[in-house]
């Protein structure tokens, strides 16, 4: 190994909160000094640089660099990005280790094997603190100078060239990364970093216990933290990443943040088409409902409720995965029980007693669930849904409200109905389910056949009780089961799902989407007089009981139940529909434009103009959203992870796009302003 490691220590004198902080005593050594030494002490690191800006009320960092025997590079007080490419070609660097002044408790055993990981797998980049998993105040980054060069000559955006990793990790496509997490469990949610006054009183206390000959390891630190409970009382939490929001403003009003490319993306569909029919797995993700050409189709990777395509776009994410995304990307505690699990095997040879405990959890939450079955796709909880009302009732007629996945019995009765027997298709029947007198008529057609009825409870348009209930009724009027399909819903609307909220119990009810955080589980639950005859009716699947997937659910659904999730998705989500709706208004859109559905789950409806179909005015939009940054479809699917840096984005992105919109219409036909052709429906399910 003959590369050169340079840690560079990027450092600041004048921080508004914090006047002289990066020299600070902390246990008798400057907040600096702390970070040098820890530097010093990382393995593989063979020179340790601070950088910091040529201004002037700079100079005691320099001064105290000189005196300390310490080197000291100042470049650049604005371009952050070209102060770093500029330090590391001055010391040779071939590897550059990033590190700020602020991080006094630095662990060099950390950094040691942030490095040699990197090294290891030959990534071109590691961080350890995206996502966060250790405290802060312990952030690390290795990359190679090449990468840090094409950073230099390519970013663009404010943000990039303030934060000099930004567009590194943004184009996880080109530059293969890597995260050192922190082993121990909820580490994030501490605050070691020095930025305020609150910080270098709690910095000063817990020095005042270590050995301050030497840098700390963080278990040491966590050692103090733990016999010194009052010194965690007396301590004030300030948010991490609270100028998050600024900084993306800044980006947004740059020219370069709309001038996105989708090359990438479009090669790839080039080469999975050949391979893959349709070249995606799923048909809401793939070419065939999105502005051809000119939207995003392959992703790098998804933080929070923020998504990357592989191009290096970023976007506040509003699909979320198509609904399953419910706390967001990368979710500390969902992540560290996956993590946990994996250490004892993935499927087992057995039943494990993880199903046990997620089936106590769901009996527990959904009024209607008395006993449940486990497996992947929503499709496999609606289709047992099927087959346990048929083996229950002896009949064989269905009646279906909503989407329901793509097995024959539902998709035979849409107009997706190719390789569907007829004899199967025949069995199904359609209805509008906020139509009563629609399922009567379902109903008496065949008198006495129906098993089951299966319906959406909420989608596009929020029921009432009364409805939900009459329908009940109806339903067993004529012996039928009525199904609540919530693998939307459940876990969304409310942790009993949209049955607790209307008081309404189904027989049965199907789970999925939300249920694992993005983990593949479903699950069937409900009476257990009907679920008991699975002793006799076969459902059964070799993954069924995989204990990722059960382990990530249990951690969701008890983060859901402790945090107050569904009930911040329904505020956020009511605060977006308002901005919408007065984004629409704005810019005189308030007869295109309307918003329904569940807070949590809003449906944007893109109606009629004279001078542009609905069509063509959700290309148009879709087109403006992914130009402005946000990945949408037709709704805004809430995560819990959504914040105020994310709000800010789609406040502005909705402008920009009502605001184009609204002067297209004006100005003539829209197809004329349009750049590619428009989507057209190939599928619609839900009315
Ligand atoms: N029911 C509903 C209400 C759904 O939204 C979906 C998926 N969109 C399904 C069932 C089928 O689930 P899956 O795609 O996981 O099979």
């Amino acid at each position: 190994m003959n590369e050169k490691t340079v840690a560079i220590i990027q450092a600041r004198y004048d921080s508004s909160r914090l006047p002289g902080k990066a020299l600070a005593k902390i246990g008798g050594l400057e907040a600096l000094g702390w970070v040098v030494r820890a530097a010093r002490s990382v393995p593989q690191v063979d020179a340790v640089v601070v950088a910091t800006s040529n201004l002037e009320s700079e100079n005691p960092i320099a001064v105290w660099c000189a005196e300390n025997d310490v080197d000291c590079f100042r470049g650049e007080k604005e371009d952050v990005l070209a102060r770093m490419m500029a330090a590391a070609e001055q010391y040779n660097a071939d590897i550059v280790v990033r590190l700020t002044g602020d991080c006094p408790f630095l662990d060099p055993a950390v950094c040691g094997q942030l490095l040699i990981k990197r090294r290891l797998g030959n990534f071109v980049y590691a961080t350890n603190s995206h996502p966060a998993s250790w405290p802060d105040g312990l952030d690390c980054e290795a990359f190679t100078i090449d990468a840090l060069r094409d950073a230099a000559r390519e970013a663009r955006l404010p943000s990039e060239r303030e934060h000099v990793t930004r567009w590194i990790r943004g184009n996880k496509s080109r530059f293969p990364q890597t995260v050192l997490s922190c082993p121990l469990p909820k580490m994030s949610d501490q605050r070691w970093t020095l930025d305020e006054e609150g910080d270098l009183l709690f910095l000063q206390s817990v020095a005042e216990h270590l050995d301050v000959a030497r840098p700390p390891a963080y278990v040491e630190v966590l050692d103090v933290l733990e016999r010194n409970p009052a010194i965690l009382e007396s301590r004030h939490q300030s948010e991490r990443n609270s100028k998050l929001a600024e900084v993306l403003a800044a980006d947004f009003q740059s020219p370069h943040y709309r001038n996105r490319s989708y090359q990438r993306s479009l090669e790839g569909l080039r080469r999975a088409e050949k391979i893959i029919p349709t070249g995606a797995q799923t048909f809401s993700k793939s070419k065939l409902i999105f502005p051809a050409g000119k939207a995003p189709l392959f992703v790098s990777h998804g933080l929070g409720a923020r998504i990357w395509d592989i191009d290096g776009n970023e976007y506040v994410d509003m699909v979320g995965a198509l609904l399953p995304n419910v706390l967001g990307y990368a979710d500390p505690d969902v992540d560290g029980a996956i993590r946990e699990q994996l250490s004892f095997g993935i499927s087992h040879s057995l039943s494990v007693e993880l199903e046990v405990e997620l089936a106590e959890r769901i009996v527990r939450h959904l009024p209607c669930a008395e006993m449940v079955r486990f497996s992947k796709n929503g499709t496999d909880a609606t289709s047992g849904a099927v087959r346990i009302a048929r083996a229950y009732t002896g009949r064989d007629r269905i009646a279906v409200g909503g989407y329901h996945g793509w097995q024959d019995w539902y998709i035979g009765s849409t107009t997706r109905n190719k390789g569907i027997p007829k004899a199967t298709a025949e069995l199904t029947h359609q209805f509008d389910a906020n139509d009563l007198g629609a399922l009567r008529s379902v109903l008496e057609s065949h008198a006495g056949e129906f098993a089951a009825v299966l319906i959406e409870p909420l989608a596009a348009k929020t029921p009432t009780g009364e409805h939900l209930k009459a329908l009940k009724e109806l339903v067993n009027e004529h012996g039928a089961l009525l199904v609540f399909d919530e693998v939307i819903t459940g876990f969304r609307v409310a942790l009993g799902g949209a049955q607790s909220l209307y008081g309404v119990k189904p027989d049965l009810v199907c789970l999925g989407k939300a249920l694992g955080n993005g983990m593949p589980i479903s699950a069937l639950a409900g009476r257990g007089d009907v679920m008991a005859q699975f002793e006799d009716v076969f459902l059964s699947g070799t993954f069924g009981g995989e204990a990722l997937s059960l382990a990530a659910a249990i951690a969701t659904v008890d983060k859901i139940e402790c945090e107050g999730v569904t009930e911040k998705l329904a505020r956020d989500g009511a605060a977006m529909a308002k901005m919408v709706e007065e984004t629409a208004i704005r810019y005189n859109l308030q007869d295109v434009v309307s918003v329904t559905g569940h807070d949590s789950w809003k449906h944007i409806v893109l109606k009629e103009h004279p001078n542009g179909d609905p069509f063509e005015i959700r290309t148009f939009v879709m087109r403006q959203m992914f130009d402005n940054g946000v990945l949408i479809a037709a709704s805004h699917n809430m995560s819990y992870a959504f914040s105020e840096a994310n709000k800010v984005i789609l406040e502005m992105a909705y402008d920009k796009a009502f605001s184009n919109l609204s002067r297209a219409l004006e100005y003539g036909p829209l197809s004329e302003s349009l750049d590619c052709k428009p989507i057209r429906p190939v599928f619609s399910v839900r009315k």
